[in-house]
């Protein structure tokens, strides 16, 4: 007998063509031999469990390191089917999507040639109903996998495979290997693919957020496009009424002036300032919904020569209010669209000028430089906001002060805003009230 310690794993048969009496050392030397040859089978089965155990962690080790890269379903299912093929030995791979409701299941990657299956295929993105006799309604009803060696039934069919992937306990579809050949798989290679199985339902569930998610965010970028065109075929169209009554306001005011009292003018006038501001709010939508609708071409901005020419156009305002505004020397150029660029640091100035009771106020610009981005910064030493408004001041029309002192839409920083997103950018604020107010906004280099 072939032992290892008092397991028998096989038996040798020694015999002499002649009557022979085997004497009790021939016996003793056949005995030792038998353990020897028992030793190195158990040590040869160990080592091949072993090395099975290894290639097994090795490739769900792999498995899981593709898987963690992949974000869309093909390339992820793509991935499974390269492992797959090189531990086990297949000549077809396939990933089924079932559906409960319907009890029927889609396959949605495939992989391999045409070999003779055992049952009618479903034929790929094609969504049939499971038939009654088939693997997978076995596998569903049986809640595991299902492991064919091909034997069954007489006649010599392919072996295969069947292992469901599962979600919330509750399959949502089927992984599927087959080989030509009968009984190609073992136990091992079932418990493999169940491993596999598991760690392809973590991979689809992450696929499928990530899926929803970028459809959501092109969803909402629709809807924000819509709102888009809506705003601007609105005001567009809220424009034309609004100047015929500024226009005849006006005309009443200047042509009948003597023959109406001076109730009726003052009422008049009324009429001809909220016209012309109701005019400023539209064209702030416009210009807002225009950011939204329309993506101008970017080009090598000097950010220097920008702020100067900027500070030019306001240089009469400047002296007037004392303003001391400072620049850096050797402000970068950078990747943008020249006119918003102008527009945000125009807004921006404007209110550092703007929201400062000062008699000489200073406006500091400023520029630090980061890895991947440059922080622009415009800083005033003016009334400052409290805190909690740090967000409302971005919203369309939000404004903190409403006398006359401040004029204003309350647009210009959700302008400035969306502006700065549109370059991807970031602008967020730091502010002391009664002391000063520094606006950052973030350009990538
Ligand atoms: P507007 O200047 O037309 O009022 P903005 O959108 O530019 O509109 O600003 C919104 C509000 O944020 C302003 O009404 C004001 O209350 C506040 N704000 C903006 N910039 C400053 C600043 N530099 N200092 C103090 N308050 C400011």
């Amino acid at each position: 007998l072939l032992k290892f310690m008092e397991n028998v794993l096989g038996a040798m048969d020694v015999g002499f063509s002649l009557p022979h009496e085997f004497s009790s050392q021939e016996q003793q030397l056949l005995l030792l031999i038998g353990n020897q040859i028992g030793a190195a089978i158990e040590n040869a089965q160990l080592y091949a469990e072993v090395e099975a155990q290894v290639t097994r962690i090795t490739s769900l080790y792999e498995l899981g390191k593709h898987l963690s890269g992949a974000l869309d379903t093909q390339t992820l299912l793509q991935s499974v089917h390269s492992e797959i093929s090189r531990v086990f030995p297949i000549d077809r791979f396939s990933y089924l999507t079932f559906n409960p409701e319907k009890y029927s299941t889609t396959a949605v990657f495939e992989a391999g040639g045409d070999i003779i299956t055992r049952s009618e295929e479903p034929r790929k993105n094609v969504e049939v109903t499971v038939s009654e006799q088939s693997d997978i309604s076995d596998a569903i009803a049986a809640g595991t996998s299902i492991r064919r060696t091909g034997l069954e039934g007489g006649a010599a069919m392919n072996s295969r495979l069947v292992v469901p992937v599962k979600s919330n306990e509750e399959p949502i579809g089927f992984l599927m290997v087959e080989a030509e050949g009968t009984d190609i798989y073992s136990e091992a290679h079932l418990r493999l693919l169940e491993s596999i199985a598991n760690l392809t339902e973590i991979a689809l569930e992450r696929a499928r957020l990530y899926e929803d998610t970028i459809n959501k965010s092109m969803e909402i970028e629709a809807r924000n496009k819509e709102l888009d065109d809506f705003t601007y075929v609105v005001s567009h169209d809220l424009k034309e009424p609004l100047i015929s009554i500024e226009g005849y306001s006006k005309i009443l005011l200047k042509d009948y002036k003597d023959k109406i009292d001076d109730e009726a003018r003052e009422y008049l006038s009324s009429v001809v300032q909220s016209s012309a501001r109701m005019k400023s709010l539209i064209d702030d939508l416009l210009t807002l919904s225009r950011l939204g609708r329309v993506t101008e071409a970017v080009h090598t901005v000097s950010v220097g020569l920008l702020i100067k020419e900027i500070l030019h156009d306001l240089r009469f305002l400047l002296q007037e209010k004392h303003v001391n505004v400072t620049v850096p020397p050797g402000l970068p150029e950078v990747r943008y669209n020249a006119t918003q660029l102008s527009m945000v640091f125009r807004n921006l100035i404007s209110n550092a000028l703007k929201f400062n009771n000062k008699p000489s106020p200073t406006i500091a610009i400023d520029m630090t430089e980061e890895d991947t981005h440059y922080v622009f910064s415009v800083a005033d030493d003016g009334i400052g906001i409290d805190a909690q408004y740090y967000e409302k001041i971005f919203m369309i029309f939000q404004r903190l002060q409403r006398n006359e002192e401040y004029r204003g839409t309350g647009a210009g920083l959700t302008i400035v805003k969306k502006i700065v997103e549109k370059h991807h950018g970031r602008i967020w604020l730091d502010s002391t009230v009664g002391k000063g107010s520094t606006f950052y906004f973030t350009v990538p280099k």
